[in-house]
């Protein structure tokens, strides 16, 4: 039975790391680390400080009869054209959006919308956002077929599998640049050539994909490519959906006001969110590879730290290539979750995306990998990135030791 955590071995253990800490030399980190950064990652104080002086001002950018106004406009533009080129799109093609679930959905369903009448098709990976897959499944009601293609269990699509289903009758293909729960990177470019060699709309997730690769719309060969403030560094509530002008067909809009956004996203325009997404994609452009090399070293190095732990622990996805800051194991024989709990109030990690959090059932994204229920609730995601430290990094590890020797900590019965 599982004891309410004031009462478990947690307020035990935590004492124990102070003495670990003490007697190993470890810093204890007086906050909990957090390695969630694939949920959301902190906000970067540049980021925070260039928004903090936008909001002194008022300003709606459309207002055209005053200075504040034209300030406003200026400050969206510079902003703008920081997010048109960090994904190398140009800046009339970029539409500000609330976020990647509302660009997802933009994209699907307003291509959807003005696809020709002989294209019904919709085609995407199985390891897909809700965002995606839901806007997509919508679009059923409309006369659309939604197609499912399976993944590796690497996570990776196949360019074959795809090939094999596409014809001049798919309307939208939409697959992730990099997965949010196993990191999987997907070979966007040569799945980019295959959708345009049968003139379907490409669509490109790729919320989590600026702080993991470069990020180019055009050698993607992508028409519409989604990101998300919060995932790089920026702010919550904000994110962006570029559309290429030479995409097969535009977008037609699926909510309806102003003419803001080429009336794609009508709404007053956040301004001070517009600035701090443009300045986290401008840091995202100048931190590039040296950043993610930093990342991927500090994973690697958990990496190696919990394998010294159990030694069974098994890394998903391993053989491809990965997200730099993301770690994604199984445990096997332990309840993720349970684990989690007696990590707190230290260690800020997930079992899967939060996004899915609310929908109860282990992810479909370890499923379609091929993994059992029961596989799928053995596995955390850590996930670091431009603020982790070391120290955080062994201090984590250490918290895990330590979690893992609770007695009350719950085991699966079957062997799987
Ligand atoms: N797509 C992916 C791949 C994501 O990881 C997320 C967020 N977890 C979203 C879309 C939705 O992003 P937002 O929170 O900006 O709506």
């Amino acid at each position: 039975m599982l004891l309410p955590v004031e009462t478990n071995c947690l307020a035990v253990y935590v004492n124990l790391l102070a003495t670990v800490a003490s007697a190993t030399g470890l810093r204890m980190p007086m906050e909990t680390v957090y390695l969630d950064y694939q949920a959301s990652a902190p906000i970067d104080p540049r980021v925070l400080s260039a928004m903090t002086e936008a909001y002194t001002r008022p300003s709606n950018a459309s207002s055209e009869e005053h200075s504040f106004g034209w300030e406003g406009a200026a400050r969206v533009k510079q902003a703008r054209v920081a997010v048109a080129d960090c994904i190398n799109a140009l800046p009339e093609e970029v539409i500000f959006t609330s976020g990647a679930t509302e660009a997802n959905n933009i994209a699907i369903l307003g291509a959807s919308k003005a696809a020709p009448v002989g294209r019904r098709r919709i085609l995407i990976s199985a390891i897909e956002h809700k965002s995606v897959s839901a806007a997509a499944l919508a679009t059923e009601a409309l006369g659309f077929k939604v197609e499912v293609v399976p993944v590796t269990p690497d996570g990776l699509v196949d360019p074959a599998e795809l090939a094999s289903r596409l014809r001049d009758d798919v309307a939208i293909v939409s697959i992730m640049a990099v997965n949010n729960e196993v990191g999987t990177i997907q070979p966007v470019s040569e799945l980019g050539r295959l959708v345009r060699s049968v003139g379907a709309f490409f669509h490109v997730d790729a919320t989590q994909a600026l702080v993991a690769v470069d990020v180019d719309m055009n050698n993607w060969g992508a028409d519409a490519l989604s990101l998300s403030g919060h995932k790089i560094y920026g702010p919550s509530g904000i994110g962006a959906l570029a559309i290429g002008f030479d995409a097969p067909w535009q977008p037609q809009p699926v909510i309806y006001g102003g003419g803001q956004e080429g009336g794609l996203r009508p709404g007053t325009l956040p301004m001070p969110l517009c600035v701090g997404l443009g300045e986290a994609c401008h840091l995202i452009s100048i931190a590039g590879e040296s950043e993610r090399q930093r990342v991927a070293e500090l994973r690697d190095h958990l990496g190696v730290l919990l394998k010294t732990t159990r030694a069974d622990i098994e890394v998903s996805c391993s053989s491809a290539l990965r997200h730099p800051g993301c770690l994604h194991v199984r445990l096997p024989g332990v309840s993720a979750s349970d684990l989690l709990l007696r990590l707190q109030p230290k260690v800020a990690a997930a079992t899967g995306s939060a996004c899915t959090s609310g929908i109860i059932g282990p992810s479909h994204i370890l499923l379609a990998l091929g993994m059992t229920p029961t596989q799928a609730n053995e596995c955390i995601r850590f996930s670091i990135g431009r603020f982790s430290s070391y120290e955080e990094i062994n201090f984590a590890a250490e918290c895990v030791r330590l979690a893992l020797q609770c007695k009350d900590i719950k085991l699966f019965k079957a062997a799987n």
